[in-house]
């Protein structure tokens, strides 16, 4: 069977990929063209309203072309630097790639970033410019960014538009010439690579599965090589772009497979399928993907504990890269330190707990993960404040860096260079994309605290080059950090989900900082509430520490005077005297007790 072309379109967000996947849905008669609507393949909710795409989408695609049936299998992809592992996913279950980039963006740091995942992959790359009917397109030099980068000809670059369909012929014609049919080597015993999977209430678990070697049919026991799980085979099927039951799965294909496994721990993503009791050997599977941040999660309401595990443990068979562990802390209860790719996928996975599961949540501000070398001689790693041990007790404490590649016009390096050096980014060398004298775009290479880089450094560098810049980062190393853990006590008694771990040197100014914050957007109360920040509290005795900042907010006046008239100076003293009391009595009864607003949280977080 050699008429199978599995291919990925990767590229940086906003490019088009899943703009050009409607084409091609549409050119191939894959989706009716009254079933059509724009980017047909981001289905969930969040991704239609938002316009962007966070799950990696395979369909299949029948093609005829110069008489000859082909079978096409196209990946859609994310472009958002927090969904990589979907991309890399992806890529290790076919055999090319579109490489797709704006005309009128031009090559842009995820484009430079996946590509060299295809790269490292062994994919065979086809070149592709987009948004050519665009009045601002600038085809020749984009093709200069994109020769410079990929070291193609510039022949080969195929010139489209997904939104007119122009040049998408032609893009299927090159994708069948060019993209390599998968191996076949005959009697090879089953092996299938687990790209993805999906939980459906009636059936269980659904495995997105790449077909290596030997075939998937109804009816076959199994064995999941990596958990040793043994189920049958209870159906195979294709997306096209909905699930369609097939009689079987070939060498080579792409499609979907039902086991029946309930269990969603028995069936891992990047594991490999193989028949049981043949001597197939597990597939290289995927490096396991390492958290960026990690934030505590706790439910609002505590009953809904299980509720909430087995929401986890529902997006996890979604979102492979989802790490969790259970988290017990005094204020908030039972819940989960959850490690994240970013902040853009802390915020899908919370939103998507509230939509998906209707559960209320109290989310903590997130923070890298520490190594920290005690006193003692022990070694810890560290994923919340709280955990962070006594200055007394640390040694040596070592934070994550990242190697961050920013691609911005040339004219906006001495902005990008002064905010980099206020994140204690250290400059590395730059590198030209493109003719210079066509504009010339550099690559700006850095190494940063990986910490400096996931709070709002993303925002600041778009504001910082008119939107023009692009960053990619991943991690490279540790190094050593001074820091130390500051508390937030409002009205007297800590807030632990504000509590966040701040450099010794900027320990003062991030500290007026949230207070300041913290008084704008914390609700009035009927009695005046404190705000103090304090540095390497002792939540264990309830005090020591320093206080390095405060603030107030003066309590809300209400006029219990208002309805006297005249002068009765002594009834009015008696009610100011009431109230007084009042208040008084509110705050021992534990009345006094602030709800803290979410936007606290993300007020926090914004270095301005
Ligand atoms: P993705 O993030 O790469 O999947 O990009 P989308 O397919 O979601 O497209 C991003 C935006 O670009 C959307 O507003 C599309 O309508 C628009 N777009 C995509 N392709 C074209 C094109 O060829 N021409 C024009 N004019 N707009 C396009
Ligand atoms: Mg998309």
């Amino acid at each position: 069977m050699n008429n199978v072309r599995n291919f990925c379109i990767i590229a940086h967000i906003d490019h088009g990929k899943s703009t050009l996947s409607d084409r091609l849905l549409e050119f191939t008669g894959t989706v009716n063209k009254r079933d059509m609507k724009a980017q047909l393949l981001d289905t969930m909710d969040l991704e239609r309203e938002r316009g962007i795409t966070i799950k990696l989408q395979p369909v299949r695609m029948d093609y005829t072309l110069g008489g000859t049936p082909y079978i096409l299998n196209l990946i859609d992809t994310p472009g958002h630097v927090d969904f990589t592992y979907e991309v890399s996913r992806s890529l290790a279950a076919c055999e090319g790639a579109v490489l797709l980039v704006d005309a009128t963006q031009g090559v842009q740091a995820q484009t430079i970033a996946n590509l060299y995942l295809a790269l490292d992959q062994g994919l065979t790359i086809i070149p592709v410019i987009n948004k050519i009917d665009l009045a601002g397109a600038e085809i020749e030099k984009t093709k200069e960014e994109i020769v410079r980068i990929t070291g193609c000809k510039k022949e080969e670059i195929i010139e489209v538009s997904g939104k007119t369909g122009q040049g998408v012929l032609e893009l299927l014609q090159v994708v069948i010439d060019r993209v390599p049919a998968p191996k076949i080597e005959d009697k090879k015993p089953l092996r299938a690579l687990i790209f993805d999977s999906n939980y459906d209430e009636y059936r269980g678990v659904v495995a997105y599965i790449r077909v290596v070697d030997g075939r998937l049919v109804p009816g076959m026991k199994v064995k999941m090589l990596g958990t040793g799980r043994i189920s049958e085979v209870l159906e195979t099927g294709y997306f096209k772009p909905k699930m369609q039951k097939s009689n079987n799965l070939e060498t080579g294909e792409i499609g979907y497979v039902v086991t029946g496994v309930k269990n969603i721990s028995k069936l891992r993503v990047g594991d490999t399928i193989a028949e049981n009791n043949t001597d197939a050997k597990a597939l290289p599977g995927y490096k396991n993907v390492r958290p960026m941040v990690y934030a505590g999660i706790f439910p609002k309401d505590g009953s809904n504990y299980a509720e909430l595990r087995e929401a986890m443990d529902k997006l996890k068979l979604s979102d492979a890269s989802l790490d969790f562990e259970p988290e017990r802390s005094e204020a908030l209860g039972v819940g989960f330190r959850v490690g994240f790719l970013g902040l853009l996928h802390l915020e899908i996975i919370t939103e998507r707990i509230k939509r998906e599961f209707d559960i209320d949540l109290m989310v903590t501000a997130p923070s890298v993960a520490y190594e920290v070398h005690k006193t003692n001689g022990e070694k810890i790693i560290i994923k919340s404040p709280q955990e962070l041990p006594d200055p007394s007790q640390r040694a040596e404490v070592l934070e994550p860096w990242v190697k961050a590649d920013i691609v911005t016009p040339k004219e906006f390096m001495g902005n990008i260079m002064q905010l980099v050096a206020t994140r204690q980014g250290e400059y590395k060398n730059t590198e030209y994309i493109g003719d210079e004298n066509l504009g010339g775009r550099v690559i700006l290479h850095y190494e940063m605290p990986l910490a400096s880089v996931v709070t709002d450094f993303y925002d600041k560098l778009k504001s910082t080059s008119s939107g023009y810049a692009s960053l990619n980062y991943e991690l490279a190393g540790q190094r050593e950090a001074e820091i130390d853990r500051l508390d937030i006590l409002v009205a007297e008694s800590p807030v632990e989900a504000l509590s966040t771990i701040v450099y010794r040197d900027t320990a003062y100014v991030d500290a007026r900082r949230v207070v300041d914050k913290l008084k704008d957007v914390l609700p009035r109360q009927m009695f005046e509430v404190k705000i103090q920040a304090i540095l390497n509290y002792r939540i264990e005795m309830k005090g020591g520490g320093k206080i390095i900042a405060s603030n107030r907010i003066p309590p809300m006046k209400k006029d219990v005077t208002a309805k006297l008239y005249g002068g009765d100076v002594t009834r009015k003293r008696k009610l100011l005297e009431k109230q007084k009391k009042g208040k008084r009595k509110m705050k021992e009864m534990g009345v006094g007790r602030v709800d803290i607003p979410p936007e606290a949280f993300t007020a926090i977080l914004k270095k301005d």
